[in-house]
């Protein structure tokens, strides 16, 4: 059967749990529920209630009549009540008891239960930020070769947390420190993403990502820039100050290059680097919280993106033939005139990009104005596909391993077999990308046939097996 989705923030079933059912035929998630009864309780409708004496019916109260005294004592005590009852309900708005809601709400323990299991990523410590050499440690674990994206990334996340710390005790008078958001240039499958993700995972900070051609110009079909915020907002779940300090990865930047030779509106181009330049420098952002779009029923938070950190990525796929000529013009002439094809065949040409050539290839200057660390990661040759393959902390060819080692059975890659799964996964050129596919289209013969038997305590993969020429060596258990 189908799975029910919510019709406020369109999430299914099994990620909100039970639906509740409107008639005619509207199924609604707690959570969206619970939004819009808060919604409406703090909204002018609520106040029109009060106003008119309303009163939910586990509120009303009646009066007994009271001698002087007590009556006076009564009303000093009341008078208190009401302030501390005002009080709490600008916290916590007070809710009406419909007389048709209660089983809508049987669901609710279940909500609660379910934010306690998610709450809650440990606070940061901005003043106990680990250093550049201690992050560049920890990514090592996971991420192959990137020495100079790792240390960009390391330095740059460092002074962006001490500048937020110091910014919380910044007077009038002490210097601003600019924010340090970062583009990176690199090819697709060489780990631009996974860098990100390692960073906010040892961080412990929410982190969005998101992809640039997604994004369209307000009021037109697409999701507007502010969504990478509600993105934000939802992985932290919903902790409006631990989103301010969180990273937003915006993939594919390269696709909002400004489009060149058009008559139209570009409005997924120069017009959604417009729309995010705002949020890349700072400012406070309206947004809805639990969807990624506005309307009347999604209540709205509002984030100050000031200490949000911005990683910009993308492939630039022409951009190294603009470096290329910039760099081969200017090796051509003058004194230190050089070979005029010097750099054609320089595979880490994009490291020498400029913000020249980055304008070039359509991206505004304001919008690069606002990403003062530009890097390149380079692209990953058969080595570093080797190593990406058994050396990282959760390498795909230990994942195996250990699925089989749950059954006692030992796995092994020859030599030559990672030489071949590498040499097939550079001619898909994806990156380390193309690994796990490959890899997954030969293991699952092993995986099927080998828990039949159990009389079996090592396989070994060989390349003439990946090649179709023979089978894996087994040996069985003595
Ligand atoms: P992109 O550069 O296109 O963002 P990704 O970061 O999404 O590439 O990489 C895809 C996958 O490939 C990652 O999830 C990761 O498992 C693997 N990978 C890519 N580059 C590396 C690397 N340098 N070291 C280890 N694993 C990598």
């Amino acid at each position: 059967m189908a799975e029910e989705i919510c019709y406020i923030c369109r999430r299914t079933e099994s990620k909100v749990g039970s639906m509740l059912h409107l008639p005619p035929n509207i199924t609604i998630c707690n959570d969206c529920m619970q939004k819009t009864l808060n919604a409406f309780n703090t909204s002018p409708m609520s106040d029109y209630f009060n106003m008119n004496g309303f009163q939910p019916d586990n509120q009303k109260t009646e009066k007994p009549v009271q001698k002087e005294q007590e009556k006076e004592d009564a009303e000093d005590k009341e008078k208190e009540e009401k302030d501390t009852k005002a009080e709490s309900s600008r916290q916590n708005p007070p809710m009406f008891s419909f007389g048709f809601l209660p089983e809508m709400f049987q669901g609710q323990s279940n909500l609660k239960k379910k934010n306690k299991k998610k709450k809650k990523k440990a606070e940061i410590d901005f003043n106990n930020i680990p250093a550049p050499h201690i992050i560049k440690e920890k990514l090592d674990e996971y991420v192959i070769g990137q020495e100079v994206a790792k240390k960009q990334m390391a330095v740059a996340v460092y002074n962006h947390y001490k500048r937020v710390a110091a910014e919380k005790e910044r007077k009038e008078e002490d210097i601003e420190i600019e924010k340090s958001n970062m583009l990176m240039l690199g090819p697709t499958g060489s780990g631009k993403t996974y860098l990100v993700k390692n960073l906010a995972r040892l961080l412990q900070v929410p982190i969005a990502i998101t992809d640039a051609t997604t994004l369209t110009e307000a009021g037109y079909i697409g999701d507007d820039v502010e969504s990478v915020l509600s993105k934000l907002l939802a992985d932290a779940d919903n902790d409006v100050e631990a989103a301010e300090h969180g990273i937003v990865f915006i993939d594919e930047i390269d696709k909002i290059a400004k489009k060149k030779n058009t008559h139209s509106r570009d409005v997924s181009g120069e017009a959604v680097q417009q729309g995010l330049l705002k949020l890349l420098e700072g400012s406070e952002v309206e947004i809805p919280v639990g969807a990624t779009s506005k309307n009347a029923m999604v209540p709205m938070a509002t984030i100050n993106t000031r200490n949000i950190l911005f990683i910009c990525g993308g492939a630039f796929p022409d951009l190294s033939d603009i470096v290329k000529r910039r760099l081969n013009n200017q090796a051509a002439i003058g004194f230190k005139a050089d070979l005029k094809d010097k750099y054609d065949n320089d595979k880490n040409i994009l490291s020498k990009t400029s913000t020249e050539d980055l304008r070039k290839y359509g991206m505004i200057p304001e919008f690069l104005g606002r990403l003062p660390i530009v890097f390149a990661v380079e692209e990953l040759d058969k080595d570093m596909l080797i190593r990406v393959l058994s050396e990282p902390k959760n390498a795909i060819l230990k994942q195996y391993e250990k699925l089989l080692e749950l059954d006692e059975v030992k796995l092994e890659f020859s030599e030559d077999a990672k030489d071949i799964i590498a040499e097939r996964a550079l001619e898909r050129k994806t990156g380390a990308r193309a690994l796990r596919a490959i890899i997954e289209e030969f293991m699952l013969d092993i995986m099927y046939e080998i828990p039949k038997d159990n009389n079996i305590g090592k396989v070994i993969i060989t390349r003439d097996y990946i090649e179709g020429k023979g089978s894996p060596i087994i040996e069985l258990r003595i």
